[in-house]
């Protein structure tokens, strides 16, 4: 019998191959496309189907690609010919929310946001807050370890994840680490899966850790600055003062004229470099006023707000960071990060590297964490590819954020896009041994074929 066939035999309806259904799946949110469309679609609907979905690609020596909502920006869940796609959108059910031990347990296809409209009536939260949380599965989430705005405070996904169920190349089932806060015995194979982007296991069920929502007064600072590398300077003495803002946002000049387009509006007057920031809990205030001291003696033109409405209004002029930069054409958003200290020298360098290659490079940083989304905005290939000078000119921002402390990508993952400079942070030595340990968990290369390593 065929692959397929197999499949079909076992999964029924689970199974579709309607070239319809199949096209999107060559392609993420990256702005990547295999253009090659896969075998067949499982959309799981148990642990059970994923794992006669693993042994049935094992026994036929067929690659699975995990699929969550398909957002990733590393192309981490394209799918290529000859694969088979395993979806896991319909195993979306929150299992259980422990209120007292401050839990949930869910599938992995739930969607952040979903899950948080759900666990509001408790007065938790999953902090974990990709931009990207009202599309993006729980389950993706973990696979790459996603981050968000709050990060500095909250923490990444990594922060939120106690336990998991894996399924393995082979459709063994894995249960890892622990509902107890603590937990040491052993290798911590959690940590390992969390940001392994479907090359380890498929995650079927995961424990996350919840905190409480947060309550009180929320005090909010909108900041114009002359120019970027003084903002970010502005932004490292205020982590370094030991404030820890819930968001620390700061976008340059190109980002500050493509939201005035896109808004309408004239923001850019006041300054071209634009900070926010917002604090929240009982010390909100008076973090609030020590940062407002320091943006104000780094050279910001500052306002502080505690009424809610005013915050949300300089908050959604960050918001308007990627439709307004979608409005601009093609873009491909790269995710590097830095020691905060070393924020105003990559501002540098991207200044320099827009420069050298003739191209506008908008950034929006995360800055309380020190992780930068600097964007390409470019002219497709007539395949549709993203062309050689863009990588080339992204080539140099990522060995300008390794040269400073850095890393090639603070929460978007390696996935496709990033294989080629994989080496060149891990040294040969690391990039040997995640090799081999890939191979133990997926002899024969069935998960996710050509990402990561
Ligand atoms: C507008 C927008 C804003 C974004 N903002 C952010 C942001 O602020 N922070 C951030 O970190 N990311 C952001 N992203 C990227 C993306 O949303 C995240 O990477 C998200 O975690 C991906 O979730 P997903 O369900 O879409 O996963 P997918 O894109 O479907 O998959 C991503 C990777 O995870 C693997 N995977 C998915 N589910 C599983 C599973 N159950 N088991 C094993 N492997 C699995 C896939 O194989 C793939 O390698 C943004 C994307 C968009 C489009």
């Amino acid at each position: 019998m065929t692959v397929i066939d197999t499949l079909r035999d076992l999964l029924g309806d689970a199974v579709s191959t309607d070239a319809a259904v199949l096209a999107p799946l060559t392609a993420d949110k990256s702005g990547h496309d295999s253009r090659s469309a896969p075998l067949a679609l499982v959309t799981a609907r148990s642990i059970d189907d994923v794992q006669a979905t693993l042994r049935i690609a094992t026994e036929h020596g067929v690659g699975v690609v995990t699929r969550g909502a398909g957002t990733g920006l590393a192309g981490g869940s394209i799918a290529s010919a000859g694969q088979i796609v395993l979806s896991t959108l319909a195993m979306n059910h929150i299992l259980e929310v422990s209120v007292a031990d401050e839990l949930a347990v869910v599938e992995p296809g739930i969607l952040n946001g979903d899950l948080n409209a759900a666990l509001a009536s408790h007065g938790l939260w999953f902090t974990p807050d990709p931009a990207s949380r009202a599309i993006s599965t729980v389950g993706g989430n973990i696979a790459t370890n996603a981050g968000g705005l709050l990060c500095a405070k909250y923490g990444v996904t990594r922060e939120s994840v106690l336990a998991l169920k894996v399924v393995l190349a082979d459709g063994r089932l894995l249960s890892i680490g622990h509902r107890s806060v603590k937990g040491v015995t052993g290798l911590d194979l959690t940590a390992l899966m969390i940001g392994s982007e479907g090359t380890l296991g498929v995650i079927v069920e995961a424990t996350v850790r919840l905190r409480p929502l947060p309550t009180g007064p929320v005090a909010t600072i909108g900041a114009w600055f002359g120019d970027v590398v003084t903002a970010a300077a502005a932004c490292a003495a205020i982590t370094a003062a030991g404030i820890r803002p819930a968001a620390l946002e700061l976008m340059d000049a190109a980002s500050l004229t493509a939201i005035d387009a896109y808004l309408g509006e004239s923001l850019s007057d006041r300054g071209n470099t634009f900070l926010l920031l917002q604090a929240d809990g009982a010390a909100s205030a008076d973090e609030a006023a020590v940062a407002l001291e320091i943006i104000r003696r780094g050279g910001g033109e500052a306002e502080l707000t505690s009424d809610p409405v005013e915050g949300e209004r300089l908050f959604a002029i960050r918001r308007a960071f990627h439709p307004a930069l979608e409005a601009q054409g093609t873009v491909l958003i790269e995710d590097v990060a830095v020691p905060r200290s070393a924020l105003p020298q990559i501002f540098a360098e991207i200044a320099r590297i827009g420069d050298r290659y003739d191209i506008s490079i908008p950034t929006v940083a995360h800055a309380g964490d020190g992780n930068l989304h600097p964007n390409f905005v470019y002219e497709p290939e007539a395949d549709g590819s993203v062309p050689g000078v863009i990588w080339t000119a992204a080539g140099e921002l990522f060995a300008a954020a390794l040269r400073l402390g850095g890393t090639l990508t603070g929460e978007h993952g390696v996935g496709l896009l990033k294989r080629n400079w994989l080496r060149d942070e891990l040294g040969d030595d690391q990039f040997d041994i995640q090799r081999q340990i890939k191979a133990v968990f997926d002899p024969l290369g069935v998960l996710n074929p050509g990402k990561v390593f």
